[in-house]
């Protein structure tokens, strides 16, 4: 009877000529299935060296995931006061979505939100456009002196609470989005000091974990209306002084219960540059989906890559499914990477022997090709 309903199975599936079974799927899928690259986007005139890194150099080292910090170098047609000098066009940013569709990269692209308005003197396009969205406009950062400074000044942030903020904030997202026709969006919202305070009629006295969890869910929201994922890094929603991670890499300012209060939906880019902690197995346990990410130390990051492998191996499935993988991230500019990067392939010391980032990723694109094999 049994042979009888497998022929009769047989015979049904090929009369329905149901499709071939899928081809497998990459080995290196199962073990680390996010195998990422953050990094700014290029100015226009670096796009050829560019295309030709990524088809030459993350395509046949596995990676699928590019995260594109654009903030405001892209011709917003929606608020042309918000693009910086020479930003990106359309155009451009379909060449680079060609290329990713073609090889299975998923592309996402990034704006600061929350905090990182500012950095040292400079004030970015939002808040030099709208002043009136800044958190705490009395601390100017013309009088920027070095960290640490009286006020607390590492970057600005705007105003979660000022009703103006989203609607601005919001069109020039979705039109990043729909430009890069991604399924995400990467909001930032790392390093977020300057958050409640004393000085904003409308922050003033709230929890700050609330407010951060706010605005996590705000955007959260915004982009699954569109069916887009939002991914954000991780810091804000550790605790600093407990775990001893310091002020940067980990929250002093109370937003770490935030944690408890975001969507479950929301993609945490767990970072650590001095040492592989092992807060991926916090975010994943607290039904966070994550993926660690390094820079410049290359046995770090070649240990976070073995870590997250291990944890998946040794997890219930339903943790192991939100421990995604590795992001490697590079902090400079793309031209200067490549310097370096291509000094380091050609067996040269890079010019910058203090920042090993080039011989960071080197070491990821072999952690990755080896695992693939
Ligand atoms: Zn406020």
């Amino acid at each position: 009877m049994k042979r009888f309903l497998l022929v009769l199975a047989t015979l049904l599936a090929a009369a329905l000529s149901l499709p071939a079974a899928a081809p497998a799927a990459d080995p290196i899928d199962e073990l680390l299935p996010v195998r990422g690259l953050a990094i700014q986007a290029p100015q226009r005139s670096q796009m050829n060296d560019f295309l030709k890194f990524v088809e030459g150099e993350l395509v046949p080292a596995h990676f699928n995931l590019l995260i594109l910090r654009v903030d405001w170098g892209y011709a917003y047609a929606s608020h042309p006061e918000l693009q910086d000098p020479d930003p990106l066009t359309r155009e451009d940013v379909q060449r680079i979505v060609a290329v990713c569709r073609n090889r299975g990269i998923r592309l996402v692209p990034q704006i600061n939100l929350l905090g990182h308005q500012s950095w040292a003197k400079q004030t970015h396009a939002l808040l030099r456009e709208y002043p009136q969205f800044d958190e705490n406009p009395s601390v100017k950062t013309e009088n920027y002196t070095d960290w640490p400074n009286p006020e607390g000044l590492y970057c600005k942030s705007y105003c979660p609470l000022h009703p103006d903020v989203h609607k601005v904030v919001f069109d020039v997202v979705d039109e990043l989005c729909d430009a890069f026709e991604t399924d995400a969006f990467h909001a930032g919202m790392d390093e977020v000091f300057y958050l409640g305070e004393k000085e904003c009629p409308r922050c003033n006295g709230r929890d700050k974990a609330e407010l951060f969890a706010g605005e996590v869910t705000l955007i959260r929201n915004h982009l699954a209306e569109k069916g887009r994922q939002l991914m954000i890094w991780g810091d804000r929603l550790l605790d600093g002084r407990t775990t001893g991670l310091g002020e940067w890499e980990a929250s002093y300012n109370y937003t770490w219960r935030a944690i408890d209060l975001i969507p479950k939906d929301v993609f945490i880019c767990d970072w650590h540059y001095e040492r592989a902690d092992l807060t991926g197995v916090y975010f994943a346990t607290k039904g966070l989906p994550v993926a660690s990410c390094g820079y410049r130390n290359p046995t770090v990051c070649e240990q976070q890559i073995r870590d997250m492998v291990r944890f998946r191996k040794q997890s219930s499935p339903e943790t192991a499914a939100r421990l995604q993988g590795y992001i490697h991230t590079i902090w400079s500019g793309f031209g200067p990477f490549l310097r370096r990067y291509n000094e380091v392939k050609n067996e040269k010391e890079p010019d910058e022997a203090h920042w090993n980032d080039a011989q960071a990723l080197r070491t990821v694109i072999e952690t990755f090709t080896n695992l693939a094999q």
